[in-house]
């Protein structure tokens, strides 16, 4: 078997591959390569032709494309290499990761430091045990958003949408752009999954009928749908009976949630976080085993890419660091919990060395909309540390903290930081 060395090693060629491998490449690090099994670079971003990409970070309102193309761009001017349909099959110690392409059959890379960045996959009608036939004419959003974007097909002309995850909105505007009829959005939740910008720009200017605390409850076609029902839902997720409703349809379209991508992570060795179903990191995205670090969705999900490429530009500064002296973070860690309305905050631990040195951002999601004033606050030991108001929060939005060197004092000494919510009382 063929085998490479390199300084750092990325696996995906996502837009958080992508900046991991120019920043270790930036901060000196020799030999970056960027392991991808797709034919291209750019990750999911080349079927996302829809615009709001790189606000933040470049200033500017990129597509999907234009969005992957500077990185790709960025990237290559920096020296990073890549091999693409290549398809990374076991990681083991060292970091050692064992690839498979047509042109080498199975090759091995040996790296001094290893970046995770196999983003997420959505999750598929069998996760949900949707009831009823199983006729053709059933794609995950993402899948349709392909089939439209990239390969030129039509899923369908009449269409229900089972979840208001962002991709399933933006999927609904591009299949009503394009002609087809999208009949009604179909969320268990009381309220929307996806962000707010989607449901106004996407479902409420394209007067989509939306319908909250509604699923699924029947599928209906011999060999391609021809209808759904719809059901009311109480507020355990149970259908109410006597509610159903049948949808003339040839199309369902699934957007009910993206899982991050850790099988590799598994084989890794690395430790996960169950809230977040990604490794658990540290500020500088380093994982539980020494020299392998994780950047993008494969942490947790994001919302925004923008928020994807600076937790890659991290890992990639520190993996290229461990790279170089094979030293992980100085000084302790704290551990960092998810507290009252908070589900999940990424990174899990904080080494307060870091922290001295420079502000160290928090981020996370609350479990369920808060639709008036609340504190984001940190605590240490009951006291708050740190404290922000808020006219809302949303689980479709992150909300970030950043932790300041001036509080490092403070947390020294502490086992755990905690990150919760707390409600202003009515006046
Ligand atoms: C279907 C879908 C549609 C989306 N649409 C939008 C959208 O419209 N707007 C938006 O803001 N966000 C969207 N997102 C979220 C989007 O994923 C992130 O904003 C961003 O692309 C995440 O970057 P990433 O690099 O972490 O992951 P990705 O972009 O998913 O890149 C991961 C890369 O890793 C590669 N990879 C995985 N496993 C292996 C392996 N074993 N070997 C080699 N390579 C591997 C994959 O082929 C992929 O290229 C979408 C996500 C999905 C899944």
């Amino acid at each position: 078997m063929k085998t490479l060395r390199a300084d750092v090693l990325v696996i995906g060629g996502g837009p958080a591959g992508l900046a991991a491998a120019y920043r270790a490449k930036a901060e000196g690090a020799g030999a970056v390569l960027v392991l991808e099994r797709n034919r291209e670079l750019g990750g999911i971003l080349p079927q996302c032709i829809h615009n709001g990409f790189g606000v933040r970070h470049f200033g500017e309102d990129l597509t999907g494309p234009e969005y992957a193309a500077r990185w790709v761009r960025e990237a290559a001017a920096a020296g990073v290499q890549s091999l693409l349909e290549t398809m990374v099959l076991d990681v083991g110690p060292g970091p050692r990761v064992v690839a498979t392409n047509r042109r080498d059959g199975l090759i091995a890379v040996e790296a001094r430091a290893l970046v995770l960045a196999m983003g997420c996959r959505e999750r598929p009608r069998g996760a949900l045990a949707i009831p009823g036939d199983r006729p053709a004419g059933v794609y995950t959003a993402g899948t349709a958003q392909r089939l439209v974007n990239i390969e030129g097909y039509m899923p369908g002309e009449r269409v229900v949408i089972l979840g208001s995850g962002d991709i399933g909105m933006i999927m609904a505007r591009r299949l009503t752009l394009e002609g087809a009829e999208v009949a009604a959005v179909a969320e268990i939740l009381p309220f929307v999954s996806g962000l707010r910008r989607n449901l106004v720009q996407c479902i409420r200017d394209f007067d989509i009928p939306l319908h909250l605390c509604t699923t699924v409850t029947d599928v209906r076609g011999a060999e391609r749908v021809e209808s759904v029902v719809l059901s009311q839902v109480d507020e355990r997720w149970r259908p109410i009976p006597g509610t159903e409703r049948t949808w003339p349809c040839d199309t369902l379209l699934l957007s009910v949630g993206l899982i991050p991508e850790n099988e590799l992570s598994r084989m890794a060795g690395v430790a996960l976080d169950e809230r977040t179903g990604g490794p658990l990191v540290d500020e500088g995205m380093a994982t539980s085993v020494p020299g392998v670090f994780a950047a993008g969705d494969v942490v947790h999900v994001y919302a925004l890419v923008d928020d994807v490429t600076a937790s890659a530009l991290r890992a990639g500064r520190f993996a290229a660091a461990y790279a170089r002296d094979g030293a992980g973070a100085p000084g302790d860690a704290v551990r960092v919990e998810a507290g009252a309305h908070v589900h999940h905050v990424v990174p899990q631990r904080v080494h307060l060395g870091r922290l001295a040195e420079e502000a160290i951002p928090l981020q996370f999601r609350v479990r369920t909309p808060l639709e008036r004033a609340v504190h984001a606050e940190v605590r240490v030991g009951g006291e708050t540390l740190l404290a922000r108001r808020q006219r809302y929060v949303r689980p479709s939005e992150m909300v970030t903290l950043s932790l300041q060197p001036e509080h490092a004092q403070a947390i020294a000494g502490a086992d755990a930081l905690e990150v919760c919510i707390t409600v202003e009382p009515d006046h």
